[in-house]
């Protein structure tokens, strides 16, 4: 089958490599319908140390369970699903609190990785998958990118949010006006948050983030985006949630709070060590990690999804075979498209 893999630093090709096989009971094997390029697979598309045919860093998709593990009982051959890039074993104390990105009972790092690809092996597959009524052709091409953000950016908003605790009536501010941001947004709103300000730049972002729900756009970055914020809400904000992932952002993110408010961060991070006794006196609270992909698909965002009341499918700007994924890496890399989406027949 074919695989991406990274060539050198800035190139990402295709190779030929087995078709990956059931080795656990609990494994799934699923054929990729659709799959995409994260902001997080740049970092290691970047990467000046990356050694040749490295595998690619992928780990969203929605596909059709091709084979299961002889403990599989929630899905079968032919079922449609959103493959999460979180691998919750659904019983352990983690999952059942609601934190499945970071089930008790993974070893290591357990996420997904390699999905750039024609098939993958999916690892706790019998509480992780996501079923999906139907099948592909039973839907548009829009609602399968909505699906598809399922996997990952959508639910990792909604996580932000969520361990932020966003509540209605909510001050908040957005930073990082990616997929993830965006995604953010939407999450705010449907939290009930009566205001949601984007931290952009750039006026396609800004637009989508509107559309989304954003009640005000701040283009300045630092001490003047800080203050632009606090400006806008008559003083500072009650939820900061951070989907970039550098110092800077969880700076603005501390900039932008009141006393006493709360961060959300989702951005893998990039940077050394920030002090915890840094927010010692602000009363900070700060929550933040691998989203809940699974629960949240599971307990709302599915449902709103098929229900249309929300649209984070908006998000995939540009569309790709997988043949063309290095065009695909390349347009996100140079900011000509939010989210690059792989087409697979
Ligand atoms: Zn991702
Ligand atoms: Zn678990």
């Amino acid at each position: 089958m074919k695989s991406a893999v990274y060539l050198k630093p800035g190139q990402v090709g295709l190779v030929e490599i087995d078709r990956p096989q059931i080795e656990d009971p609990q494994d799934a094997i699923i054929r990729i319908v659709r799959t995409c390029v994260c902001g997080s697979d740049l970092w290691r598309y970047r990467d000046d140390q990356m050694e040749f045919g490295t595998r690619n860093s992928g780990h969203e998709a929605i596909g059709i369970v091709e084979e299961v593990g002889v403990a599989i009982t929630t899905v079968q051959p032919g079922d449609f699903v959103i493959a999460p890039f979180t691998h919750g074993c659904g019983e352990c104390d983690a999952c059942r609190a609601g934190f499945d990105g970071t089930c008790d009972r993974h070893i290591g790092n357990n996420w997904s990785g390699g999905v750039q690809a024609e098939y993958i092996r999916f690892h706790f597959a019998n509480w992780a998958l996501v079923k999906i009524p139907g099948q592909p052709s039973d839907y548009s091409e829009g609602m399968l990118k909505s699906l598809l953000s399922l996997a990952d950016v959508m639910p990792t908003g909604y996580h932000a949010a969520r361990v932020a605790d966003v509540k209605p009536g909510d001050k908040v501010v957005v930073i990082g006006d990616g997929a993830v941001g965006q995604c953010a947004v939407i999450a705010a709103k449907m939290r009930g948050a009566s205001q949601i300000v984007m931290m952009s730049r750039h006026a396609d972002r800004q637009a989508l983030a509107r559309e989304f729900g954003a009640t005000a756009v701040v283009a300045e970055r630092g001490e003047a985006g800080i203050a632009k914020v606090r400006e806008l809400l008559g003083g500072g904000a009650d939820a900061a949630l951070e989907c970039v992932g550098t110092e800077a952002s969880i700076d603005q993110a501390l900039g932008v709070l009141h006393n006493g408010g709360r961060i959300g961060f989702v951005g893998v991070p990039h940077y050394a060590n920030h002090a915890l006794g840094s927010t010692f006196a602000q009363n900070i609270t700060i929550g933040g990690g691998a989203a809940s992909v699974t629960t949240y698909d599971k307990q709302v965002l599915l449902k709103a999804v098929l229900d249309g009341d929300i649209n984070p499918g908006k998000v995939f700007t540009s569309s790709y075979s997988l043949e063309d994924i290095n065009q695909a890496y390349q347009d996100m890399d140079q900011r000509k498209s939010i989210k690059a989406m792989l087409v697979l027949e």
